[in-house]
């Protein structure tokens, strides 16, 4: 079947910057979202509609296509006192911010008691290289939609 709104879709991927260098990769299980519900990059799923398991395509994503443009308001030097001792450039939290998205806080310096975060989103400006199998393509149960996730194997919600 073909990729469309309410398909289940499990794809391995392996996405790279500008460089060629790789950033990002899925693991050994892939991944798996709903089709149509900003489960995965929005103009990413606009690339992978009406495609059949089996079929790799590769496509290019701008900032502005993505996760934006890095913004440099985003970058913050906080106490150390915040952290655990052993913190280190490189390190990231995950947090939430003031609408309840999920939010990666990255370290990127530490200098005596002050820790410079990144809230940027890690891609973001880079232009990503996408390189895509689709591994499989089933349309998603009455539940898997009512709970907005994906049931079977590795659901670990109830
Ligand atoms: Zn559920």
């Amino acid at each position: 079947m073909k990729i469309s709104t309410n398909s289940v879709v499990t794809l391995q991927f392996t996405l790279k910057d500008s460089n060629g260098n790789t950033v990002d990769d899925t693991s050994e299980g892939g991944f798996t979202y709903i089709h149509g519900h900003g489960g995965f990059i929005p103009a990413a799923e606009a690339v992978l509609e009406g495609l059949e398991a089996g079929t790799t395509v590769q496509f290019s994503l701008k900032p502005e296509e993505h996760f934006g443009e890095r913004n440099e308001s985003l970058i913050d030097t906080l106490s150390k006192d915040n952290f655990e001792e052993d913190v280190a450039v490189g390190d990231q939290f995950q947090t939430v911010d003031e609408e309840g998205n999920i939010v990666i806080l990255s370290v990127s310096g530490v200098n005596g008691d002050e820790v410079t975060v990144d809230r940027n989103h890690p891609l973001a400006g880079l232009t990503l290289v996408f390189d895509v199998k689709i591994e499989s393509v089933r349309a998603a149960t009455a539940e898997e939609l009512e709970h907005g996730h994906i049931h079977g194997e590795g659901c670990d919600h109830h």
